[in-house]
């Protein structure tokens, strides 16, 4: 009946998650994937709507599917999961799209694989029982980097963030079930383990003795993995323990996701962000302190509703003085039922397009001035794949920049830590070669 599905995945590390959650309980049905959708029996697309573009795409991708179910009926499932389904969305997304069969809302794979069971008799293939013994899917047994969500939802309703009302409230997953998963993985052959939450350092919160920088510990202590890491950090809820954690397992990357989204108070509070400017720069602080050498990443919005020329430059000022890593620039856009979609949207879009080239053009000085200190160092990489097109191995340091590793193509290097010689270095990656073990690491 369904052999052959086919997963289309746009948005966030959460989607890219889920999205491998799912293959692994449809392969243990019986599924086997496909690149192409036309050769699917089942398509399912993972959807972001944080902002309009990804959403835009989402529905031309499951428009274009309609001819497809049309002609296919009861032999093609359509569904339709992540951000576009939230509980309210649910009810009405079927008028919309009457050829998509089920509707499914973020993290919740088991509903779809519960339905296709439903539909498929006995000629699906019976689930694993233990589902916690997770299978990475066919095509990414050699996976070096996983992702794993520790927290799903989020509770503290920005102004501006659609999220709480697609992925509902934030709730902890139990940390015996993550660290099996963890397990799992490794014994896969995963080197590294990102752990995932819209605030991941709110973990632990309804959880008796529990809490992320417990967490992290406890997953360092895992065999087989070389790297941890977790994403993405909320600046009201990092504390000195996480902080001491980073600084001290070996494991644990020097690298903290932690956005910032506005340098003005007044904006920061309008945006219900529940922290302030100052106290921003005093986490930074703390960690650079603690960690000296940590990749410090961050998230900001321009053009929010009555944002003025001066307070954008406060943001600008802000990113100027604490020269983090790597900043992502969005530009403001109103998302449905969010408090801020109530305001008029105000600055006009050539304006926004201002700002964010001028963050844009701050962050590739910054960087291209921090990256400089490279060349002629000697780096810890994990390498995680290989390049034809270049002939070069790609990886990372710990603190998460991008390396290209000139080595023999021939060598089996994926999923090694290895020494490299930084040679050239951009704002965005660095080239090197490969060193002898033993050597000198930064
Ligand atoms: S913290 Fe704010 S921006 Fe992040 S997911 Fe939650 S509501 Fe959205």
């Amino acid at each position: 009946m369904y052999k052959k599905y086919h997963i289309w995945t746009i948005g966030c590390q959460m989607n890219v998650a889920d999205s491998r959650q799912l293959a692994s309980r449809l392969e243990s049905l019986g599924l086997t994937e496909v690149a192409k959708a036309g050769e699917a029996d089942v398509i399912v697309l993972n959807t972001c709507v944080v902002r309009q573009q990804p959403e835009d795409k989402a529905r031309n991708r499951l428009n274009s599917l309609k001819p497809l179910k049309l002609s296919r009926g009861d032999n093609l499932v359509i569904a339709l999961m992540g951000c576009m389904v939230g509980k309210k969305e649910a009810e009405t997304l079927p008028d919309e799209f009457p050829f998509v069969d089920f509707f499914l809302e973020p993290s919740k794979p088991d509903l779809l694989v519960d339905f296709l069971r439903a539909k498929g008799g006995d000629a699906l293939l019976p689930v694993a029982e233990d589902l916690e013994d997770y299978r990475l899917p066919d095509g990414e047994e050699n996976a070096v980097c996983a992702f794993v969500p520790i927290t799903l939802g989020c509770s503290h309703v920005c102004s501006y963030c659609v999220i709480p009302y697609r992925r509902g409230p934030d709730r902890s997953r139990a940390p015996e079930v993550i660290l099996k998963e963890v397990r799992a993985l490794a014994a896969q052959g995963v080197k590294e383990i990102t752990l995932l939450g819209q605030i991941v350092d709110r973990y632990g919160m309804e959880l008796e003795e529990w809490n992320l920088a417990k967490l992290l510990r406890a997953v360092c202590q895992v065999d087989g993995l070389a790297r941890v890491r977790f994403m993405t950090s909320h600046p009201a809820y990092m504390d000195e323990e996480l902080i001491t954690a980073v600084a001290e397992e070996p494991k644990l990357c020097p690298y903290f996701e932690l956005p910032f989204q506005a340098g003005n108070n007044r904006v920061l509070q309008e945006m219900r962000r529940g922290y302030t400017r100052e106290e921003y720069i005093r986490i930074v602080k703390s960690i650079r302190e603690k960690v000296p050498d940590a990749g410090i990443n961050t998230d900001i919005i321009v053009g929010y509703p009555t944002e003025s020329e001066e307070e954008f430059m406060d943001t600008y000022r802000l990113l100027e003085e604490l020269r983090l890593d790597v900043a992502h620039i969005a530009k403001y856009s109103p998302r449905p039922r969010t408090l801020s979609s109530q305001q008029e949207d105000d600055i006009p879009g050539e304006e926004k397009e201002r700002r964010r080239v001028m963050l844009d053009q701050l962050v590739e000085s910054i960087l291209s001035e921090k990256n400089g200190r490279y060349p002629g160092r000697t780096v810890e990489v994990l390498v995680e794949s290989f390049q034809e097109k270049t002939g070069r191995w790609r990886g990372r340091i710990p603190q998460g920049n991008l390396v290209f590793v000139e080595a023999d193509g021939a060598m089996p290097l994926a999923g090694e830590l290895v020494q490299v010689a930084i040679t050239w270095a951009g704002p965005y990656s660095m080239i090197g070669t490969l060193q002898e073990k033993g050597d000198e690491t930064v």
